[in-house]
């Protein structure tokens, strides 16, 4: 095997013992600059990150940096786009800083970042969507928004389990369909499978449901639209009840029961709503939403409607959970029209940093990380991607990531 990678000697890895993070002074922490705009902006989150560390904490911790390759710049250095060495590390080191990765459409390689989640088990998507004062939205109040969205990461039509119209498998499948369960199926239809889990499901509505008891927040909304789907997005939304009413029973009260009288003081309020319609709800009545449950699908295209009313998509990150490891990404893609231009809005990742050091525990270093952008964001100091609906000059990534810094 080629010897890719020097591991940091003066580093440890962070270890997960019971679903907790037990984090060393100096971790080892893997990143993958990723594609596109990928290196302009993970190196901002790194340096942002290294100055919150470094001013919460003197010397007394410091995280150890390791890059990792993947996307094109492995296929440059070794031939292939997620090369064994790569995917040894992240399973070996399991917490990973990760710029965007390229997927193409239709055709070619599946994607890395969909291998990565379901490679380490990060079953929960988690995306906290709140609005900066100073931003420019298309809400009247936007304000109002204070929403995470908690989506499910390893289940659903992400699993990638799809076939060409023209296949073999997709031949084959049709062929069971038609004959074994009388399912009449056109033979140029292309097949892709919609799986959802009980265990998956119930395993983030845990999760989703602890992180609201623990952080006060009002109400979990199930989303799906379960009433086409029955057996996947439909099984989801009862499997979800059923964890809820059976393990959390003294802590939750559902909608249905608030409606009944029930009262609901000190409670979580568990709702459902169908997932067309939660697109159009969360823009005419955002304060109606505080954490969202989702599927994969609904999951993703949800996030991005949700970035839109804080401004857009640049603004948002995302941690990828499981119980020994995690993925920190912005939610938005490579953006290759801006990429080495030194114009891409690096907020996203930096917000995805924020949530990877409240997971280490260390807490007053993300803290100052959020202090630093909302602070930037009122001095108008912001990329162009925020800057054109202001009106006003816009700063580039390095000029930003510098100003986030000196603020600190
Ligand atoms: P995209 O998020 O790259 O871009 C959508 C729009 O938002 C574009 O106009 C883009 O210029 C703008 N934008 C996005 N991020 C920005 C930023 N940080 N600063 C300024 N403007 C920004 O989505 P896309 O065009 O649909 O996808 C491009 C590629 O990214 C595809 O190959 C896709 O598969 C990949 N992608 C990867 C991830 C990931 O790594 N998790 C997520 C989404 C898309």
């Amino acid at each position: 095997m080629v010897m890719l990678y020097k591991e940091p000697q003066d580093g440890e890895p962070i270890k997960f013992e019971k679903g907790k993070w037990v984090v060393p002074n100096k971790p080892i922490i893997l990143y993958i600059e990723g594609d596109g705009i990928g290196p302009e902006i993970t190196n901002s989150a790194i340096r942002v990150v290294n100055k919150a560390v470094e001013k919460a904490y003197k010397s007394s911790r410091e995280i150890k940096w390791l890059e990792v390759y993947a996307g094109e710049k492995a296929n440059k250095i070794t031939g292939d786009r997620f090369p064994k060495e790569t995917q040894d590390m992240l399973l070996k080191y399991r917490v990973v800083l990760k710029g965007p990765l390229e997927t193409p459409i239709g055709k070619g390689w599946k994607s890395i970042n969909v291998a990565i989640r379901l490679m380490l088990d990060l079953y929960a998507n988690i995306r906290p969507v709140k609005y900066i004062e100073g931003l420019e939205s298309p809400l009247k109040h936007p304000e109002k928004v204070d929403m995470i969205i908690f989506r499910e990461n390893t289940d659903d039509l992400y699993r990638g389990i799809e076939f060409p119209y023209d296949s073999e498998e997709a031949k084959k499948i049709r062929k069971f369909l038609r004959e074994e369960l009388k399912v009449d199926i056109e033979d140029d239809t292309g097949i892709g499978l919609k799986v959802m889990s009980k265990f998956k499901t119930q395993r983030i509505t845990r999760l989703a449901l602890n992180y609201a008891l623990q952080n006060s927040r009002k109400k979990v909304t199930v989303m799906h639209k379960g009433n086409v789907m029955k057996y996947t997005e439909g099984s989801f939304r009862e499997w979800a009840y059923e964890v809820a009413l059976n393990e959390y029973r003294d802590k939750i009260v559902t909608e249905e029961e608030i409606n009944r009288g029930v009262n609901s003081e000190g409670k979580v309020i568990l709702n459902d709503r169908i997932a067309d319609n939660m697109l159009q709800q969360i823009i005419i009545r955002p304060d109606e939403y505080d954490i969202i449950l989702a599927p994969n699908v609904n999951g993703d295209y949800i996030s991005d409607a949700a970035g839109a009313l804080i401004g857009n998509i640049g603004m948002l990150g995302g941690a990828n959970i499981g119980d020994t490891g995690g993925m920190f990404e912005a939610i938005h893609g490579t953006a290759p029209k801006y990429a080495g231009k030194n114009v891409a809005n690096p907020t996203g990742i930096i917000k995805s940093c924020e949530l990877m050091l409240y997971f280490m525990g260390w807490s007053e270093a993300a803290r100052l990380i959020e202090k630093a952008i909302n602070e930037s964001i009122k001095q108008k100091k912001v990329t162009q991607d925020i800057a054109r609906y202001l009106g006003i000059t816009p700063l580039g990534t390095k000029e930003y990531t510098d100003t986030l810094v000196q603020i600190m």
